[in-house]
This record gives C-alpha cells, sequence and structure tokens, in this order.
C-alpha cells in the first residue's frame, strides 16, 4: 500500500529521525540470539498508517527485520477472537516486574503467567492458538501477510534455527507450566510454532498495517471484525500495562500509548481512534526495549499532543 492521502505527520516523523541520528548512544542488539547480534545498532525506521490503510515513513522503515515479542499482541489478538474470556483463566494480565524469560513468579501463581506478554504468557497464548488452529505460527503469518497486503512476509528460518539452538529457557517455562497442566501440545511442537512466530521478518510499514485493528477498535482492514470493541481495548489495556518488558511503567510515562517491543528492536505503538506507529532500532537498552525506539515514540507524543491521557 502507498500513500494516498496528505502525510500529515510527515513532518514530525522527519524531524524524529533527524533528532534521532545526532543521538549518541544506541544501546545493544540482543545477543542472546546470535542471528540478532549482527544488526547494526545504528539502523532506525519508523512508520505510521491511518486506519484506512496509508501509511508512511522515514529512515529504514520498509526494511524487514525480526518482529519477536511485537507478534505477542497478534497471537494475543487471534486466541481471545476464538475463545474469549475463557483465556484469561490460563493466563493473568498483570504486569510482571520480572524480565521477560522469568520463571519465577509461575512457581507461587501454580503455572498461570502474569501477563500474555513475558515469555511464559505468550507461550500459553501459542499453545492454546495452536490447539484450535492446528498452526498457530501459520495462522499468525496469514493474518500479518492480510492485514499489511505484503503477501510476501514470512518467517526467518535462520532466526528460528538459532533460536531452537539456544531456546533451552523457553524449553523450561513450557515444560514447567506443562507439569502444572496450563499446556496442551508437546512441548517440542509448541516451541516450534514459538520460534517461528517469533522470527517473523517484517518491516516497520508492515506492522504499522498490521495493527491497524488496534487503531480500529477491533475491525480489519477489510472491514471485517477481528475483535469486540471492548477486545480491542482490553488489548490496548494489556499493552499499555505489560508492553514493553519490565519498563512498562517508564514507557506508559514516557509516551503514554499502548505499546509492545520486541528484543529485534521493533516497538508498535497505538493511537486509539487515530493511528497506529512501528518504530524500528536494534540497539537496546538494559531491560530488552530499543533505546532510539523509545526515544522516537516519546518525541513523537510530546511533539503532537497524541496520547491516551
Ligand atoms: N524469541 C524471543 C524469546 O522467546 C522473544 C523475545 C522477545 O522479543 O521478547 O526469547
Amino acid at each position: 500500500m502507498t500513500t494516498t492521502s496528505p502525510a500529515a505527520f510527515l513532518p514530525v516523523l522527519e524531524q524524529i529521525a533527524e533528532e534521532i541520528s545526532r543521538t549518541p548512544g544506541r544501546g545493544r542488539p540482543a545477543d542472546y540470539i546470535p542471528a540478532l547480534a549482527a544488526c547494526d545498532p545504528r539502523s532506525f525506521g519508523m512508520a505510521l498508517a491511518e486506519p484506512d490503510g496509508t501509511v508512511y515513513g522515514v529512515g529504514e522503515w520498509r526494511q524487514p527485520f525480526s518482529a519477536q515479542s511485537v507478534t505477542k499482541v497478534f497471537t494475543l489478538a487471534l486466541d481471545l477472537a476464538r475463545e474469549g474470556d475463557e483465556l484469561w483463566e490460563h493466563v493473568g494480565r498483570e504486569p510482571s516486574g520480572n524480565p521477560f524469560n522469568s520463571l519465577v513468579q509461575l512457581e507461587y501463581e501454580n503455572g498461570i503467567p502474569r501477563n500474555p506478554f513475558i515469555n511464559a504468557g505468550a507461550l500459553v497464548v501459542t499453545d492454546r492458538l495452536q490447539t484450535r488452529t492446528g498452526d498457530a505460527a501459520g495462522e499468525l503469518l496469514a493474518f500479518l501477510r492480510a492485514e499489511s497486503g505484503n503477501p510476501g512476509l514470512d518467517f526467518d528460518r535462520e532466526v528460528a534455527a538459532s533460536e531452537t539452538a539456544h531456546g533451552a529457557r523457553n524449553a523450561a517455562l513450557a515444560h514447567f507450566m506443562t507439569s502444572y497442566g496450563n499446556i496442551d501440545n508437546d512441548v517440542p511442537v509448541l516451541l516450534d510454532q514459538y520460534f517461528r512466530q517469533c522470527s517473523i521478518a517484517a518491516s516497520c510499514a508492515d506492522l504499522a498495517l498490521a495493527s491497524g485493528f488496534l487503531a480500529r477498535h477491533g475491525i480489519r482492514a477489510d472491514g471485517s471484525r477481528l475483535l469486540s470493541r471492548s477486545q480491542a481495548k482490553q488489548v490496548n489495556a494489556v499493552m499499555l500495562t505489560c508492553g514493553t518488558y519490565d519498563a512498562a511503567g517508564d514507557f506508559a510515562y514516557r509516551v503514554g500509548l499502548p505499546g509492545k517491543s520486541g528484543v529485534g528492536g521493533g516497538i508498535i505503538a497505538v493511537v486509539p481512534g487515530r493511528c497506529t506507529l512501528c518504530v524500528w532500532s536494534p540497539g537496546l537498552d538494559e531491560r530488552g526495549n530499543s533505546v532510539a525506539g523509545v526515544a522516537a515514540l516519546d518525541r513523537f507524543t510530546t511533539l503532537t499532543g497524541l496520547s491516551v491521557f
């Protein structure tokens, strides 16, 4: 999809890109997945999608990157659309205050993860989507292709293999939750689905467009309804409170929008009723959020006054 109506915020995005280009200190790419460690921390792209599918951006906004945990928003939405509130009996919706791959909380909360965006919670969501569809990652990929209008979106097999080779922590989480009866599928099947999900390569343009249903109160790009208005609000609320690892409070304070980050350096953010944004820069801070990405979104809400507060 190309720009078909005036790109109202393009000058703002250009100003932000220019400011970011002058900012030293971009953090470090994730190195626990070797395939991500090679990324250049100075890469930067930012896209904005209007509810009508108009999309525009600055920098490397058409460059595919590893979507990683950004995909957790879409599997949550796809599963919620199918099973509704029953999901919340298997995963909570409170911030965890622990790192994204933490095991500790599971033991004293009976194998029920705190929220769908830490790894344990995302594994539960993918497991439930797998049970309902037989191919959670394929379902996700088809959804992202349809919403972005980009049939070329795909899994990155090198990243998925790299995650599988370094997946002991996620395997431990899945086995531990299995012991509480909170995982249905065999762990190797679930991990294969989850690692392929995380490996999807997409650009800022793709992910800003794919998030559009969250700005359109649950309506997909083709006009059909994925989520009820209330469910779309719920997903946005969980993004705001839990979407940026154990820095969600700081993200809400600085940016003031529902957002979801991933260790590939991408962050999506939603201005409900108005637009969606995706920013990418692979250098991360110590909590796993893109340094330039958070800074860019902070500047966006400051310069435009658009936030949920
Ligand atoms: N694939 C990553 C993992 O589970 C996702 C990490 C992330 O982006 O938070 O380790």
